[in-house]
């Protein structure tokens, strides 16, 4: 079984589905909105857009990826930490009952990292992100959790944490003889050049508006670049090879995730040693499948439900 930890976020997701006429409405309020497929980190979400946030999920990267490695089969776990309230017991036993192993999640003073997702109508997501406790994730967590990060076969990262910690997570993978596969999932954009720099970074999952963003810092990686591209599928280039891999068509009702699952199933398909094109393409059939359902981890395939749609 493949062991794929996910060193990463976890958020309590608020979600809405909104009309693009009440998204420019508020954004006219707050002189600010996230636009269609955008990703900002803010300080606080005011009390109006919160109130239009109907329903509510586990969330974050982090967590997500860890929840579709776990469906995809992997022994997943998350790393990270969670706050001191009573959002603390949901994610703890939600992550657990979805198969997430979370002894290595340390609790700290203050919330759990919030994000609010509104959907338009469109299927397209505006995301805006209260770190929280995914702000107080320190270089010396990272060291404290070392063995657990050197044991994976695939460890996922994403930039939704401080940087410090995260390169501390790569730098106890330095000079160590047997160390996991790294997929760095470098949303959002901001700040994530800096992490793309380690060399301990194997394999890098931008989408287009990442691509676009951190066109310079891609063109200076070694590694294997795995860019996802919506409807249009997968963009692979390894520096010697590159191939595209299609997405099968579906009739998506919410996309949010979507870059999450196929993270999550292309870790565990590394995890068991998969060839590149072979867990690219199971990983795209996933992420198709889970923009037919709404939500994120209530949205991520079984493997069964994966393979069938292969045939
Ligand atoms: P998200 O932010 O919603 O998690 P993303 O922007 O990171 O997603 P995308 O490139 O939109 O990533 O989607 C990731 C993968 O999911 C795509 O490469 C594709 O395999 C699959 N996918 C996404 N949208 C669709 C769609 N409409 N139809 C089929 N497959 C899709």
């Amino acid at each position: 079984m493949a062991r794929v930890v996910s060193f990463g976020s976890v958020n309590v997701d608020h979600v809405g589905y909104l009309s693009r006429d009440r998204i420019a409405a508020l954004a006219d309020a707050h002189g600010w909105f996230p636009g269609a497929g955008e990703t900002v980190r803010v300080d606080a979400v005011p009390a109006d857009i919160h109130d239009d946030l109907t329903e509510t999920f586990l969330g974050g990267k982090g967590a997500n990826q860890a929840v579709a490695a776990a469906a995809a089969g992997a022994d997943a776990s998350l790393l990270g930490c969670v706050g001191d309230d009573e959002d603390e017991h949901a994610v703890v036993e939600t992550l657990a009952a979805r198969g997430v192993a979370v002894d290595g999640l340390e609790r700290v003073d203050g919330p759990t990292g919030y994000a609010a997702i509104v959907v338009d109508e469109t299927g397209e997501n505006h995301i805006a992100i209260v770190a929280g406790a995914n702000g107080r994730v320190t270089p010396a967590y990272a060291r404290r959790q070392g063995d657990r990060l050197r044991d994976a076969d695939c460890l996922l990262l994403q930039n939704e944490l401080p940087a410090d910690a995260i390169l501390a997570a790569l730098d106890e993978l330095s000079g160590v003889e047997r160390r996991p596969t790294v997929v760095y999932d470098p949303a959002p954009a901001d700040g994530a050049d800096a992490v793309l720099a380690h060399d301990a970074v194997d394999v890098v999952t931008p989408n287009e508006g990442e691509a676009a963003a951190l066109s310079d810092a891609l063109d200076g990686f070694d590694g294997t670049v795995v860019r996802t591209l919506g409807a249009r599928g997968v963009a692979v280039d390894t520096g010697d090879e590159a191939f595209h891999v299609g997405s099968p068509t579906v009739d998506p009702v919410d996309t949010t995730g979507a870059g999450d699952v196929f993270v999550g199933y292309l870790a565990t398909e590394f995890g068991d040693g998969a060839s590149l094109r072979a867990a690219v393409e199971l990983a795209a059939v996933a992420a198709a499948l889970s923009t037919t359902a709404e939500g994120v981890q209530t949205a991520v395939p079984t493997r069964t439900q994966v393979l069938d749609g292969l045939r």
